[in-house]
């Protein structure tokens, strides 16, 4: 049995220490969730939206407390902890709401007496979730996931521990309290050095009906190869390095605004964050003036201050990563104009840093930066713009600037992404779809496309 342990990256200072589950106990917990599944499974709308109501209620008593918890566990200033926990309630109520109606029966006319299709639960899901927003990323599954009449096993990141036990917490006070089953969702305890073996056996159980992940490409892959080895459905949400197109007639100095409110989201580290900034020459130098200037201004600091905009990476792994993708662009050519490398002093803390100059060879360009690091490139023409911006292995969300949204959308028709926004920052809400394409993952979470994702699409015919 291993022991994961949760560490604050401002302080070093241990969090919490927990033993892995046994075989047996994850065993015992495949099959105490497909039991739940199977009760679940046909209970009526009021049960379901007064589960959700209840966790909302939940989460909204402890927003505090949780907020803490994830600022402890990786870092994350707690302002914006705070909201992240509100977004939770407010999906889970979202989906207490439009749950019946996304998955209502949908009436065909045939030649049958009656005809419809229906969208019924698949069963138990297992979700194996990061640690970058530890209570968002897990309720942006289970809230829909459990909304259809499925049941959920979590595998969390190990650096978020004591989230992934809050957040079961949060769904077995609720289902106790409405009379749902308590095992609907369940938190596992998975040793780093087994993650591999456990989750394929996790998958390939026979009372284990898809699994869905968020994370690294090398995580989604091995999930998904796990997934499809025993024909069983997978969501996957990945990577990004979503473009940032500010064309020549754009407001600049919204655009430089928002560039930084884009990118500095989560210290960095968020995967629909803009982290390739390609903008018209004409306006390059003043848009990369107020975007450094604004960057230069970004309070980095103790994570539960309220006023903090940058907190420490979440794990020390993170800098290094960072450093190296920041020194190799600047070997290749690339300027820096705010930031660059960690400043003195203890934590696992990264300079907001903006580099310009930059081109497609550099790994700030070709690489997912997860981070606080802005890359600024030069487009010469509409053209250029759209062609560098769809230059990526990814394709999670573009945005583009321009006072003349037609313009703006002829660019971003050129980019393959999942979402478009323009003049607008790429944010996910649980009324819209959001999910990736090319190597940032397949399927989709949230509104009535994330809710279907874990449903049998069911043709019922009455003779
Ligand atoms: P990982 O993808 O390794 O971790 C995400 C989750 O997947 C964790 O729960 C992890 O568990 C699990 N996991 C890892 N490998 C496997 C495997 N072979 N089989 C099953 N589950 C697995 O991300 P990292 O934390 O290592 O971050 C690395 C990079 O991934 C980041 O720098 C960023 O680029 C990207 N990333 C993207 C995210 C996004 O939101 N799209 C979120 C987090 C990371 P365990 O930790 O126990 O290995």
């Amino acid at each position: 049995m291993g022991i994961l342990t949760s560490t604050s990256p401002a302080t070093g200072q241990q969090v919490g220490s927990w033993p892995t589950h046994t075989a047996e106990q994850i065993e015992q917990a495949v099959r105490t969730a497909h039991t739940a599944f199977t009760s679940w499974r046909t209970s009526d709308w009021a049960l379901r939206t007064a589960l959700l109501e209840a966790v909302a209620d939940r989460l909204t008593a402890r927003r505090e407390e949780l907020a803490a918890l994830m600022t402890d566990e990786m870092g994350k200033p707690v302002a914006e902890a705070l909201a992240e926990v509100d977004k939770c309630a407010w999906t889970a109520r979202f989906y207490a709401e439009k749950a019946p109606e996304f998955l209502a029966d949908r009436e065909v006319e045939t030649p049958a007496a009656r005809s419809w299709v229906s969208h019924e639960p698949v069963g138990v899901v297992l979700a194996v979730m990061p640690w970058n927003f530890p209570f968002w990323q897990v309720v942006r599954f289970s809230a829909p996931a459990l909304a259809a009449g499925n049941a959920a096993l979590l595998k969390h990141a190990p650096s978020v521990t004591g989230c992934a036990l809050a957040a079961e917490e949060v769904f077995r006070d609720a289902a106790t309290a409405v009379g749902a089953p308590a095992a609907l969702f369940t938190t596992l305890l998975v040793d780093e050095a087994d993650v591999a073996d456990v989750t394929t056996r996790i998958i390939e159980h026979p009372l284990v009906a898809a699994v869905t992940l968020t994370g690294s490409e090398r995580a989604g892959a091995a999930v998904a190869s796990a997934a499809a080895r025993v024909i069983k459905k997978s969501v996957l949400e990945l990577g990004g390095s979503d473009p940032f197109v500010v064309l020549d007639d754009a407001d600049v100095a919204l655009a430089a605004r928002m560039a930084v409110r884009s990118r500095f989201l989560n210290s960095g580290q968020s995967c629909l964050a803009a982290k390739r900034f390609v903008v018209a020459d004409a306006i390059a130098d003043e848009f990369t003036h107020r975007f450094a200037e604004e960057v230069a201004a970004l309070r980095v600091g103790d994570p539960h201050d309220p006023a903090t905009q940058i907190g420490p990476l979440a794990r020390e792994e993170q800098v290094t990563a960072l450093q190296r993708q920041v020194d190799s662009s600047i070997a290749a050519g690339a300027t820096v104009v705010a930031g660059g490398k960690r400043p003195e002093g203890p934590g696992a803390f990264f300079a907001p840093t903006v580099l310009a100059d930059v081109t497609p060879d550099m790994a700030v360009f070709q690489e997912e930066t997860f981070g606080p690091v802005a890359a600024v490139i030069r487009a010469f023409d509409d053209d250029q713009a759209a062609r560098l911006a769809d230059d990526s292995p990814f394709g999670l969300g573009a945005s583009v600037w321009s006072r003349d949204v037609d313009r703006a959308l002829a660019v971003g028709r050129r980019i393959t992404s999942g979402a478009l926004f323009v003049n607008a920052v790429v944010a996910s809400d649980a009324r819209l779809p959001f999910g990736g394409t090319r190597r940032s993952g397949y399927g989709r979470e949230l509104s009535e496309e994330g809710i279907r994702e874990f449903t049998n699409v069911r043709t019922v015919w009455i003779g």
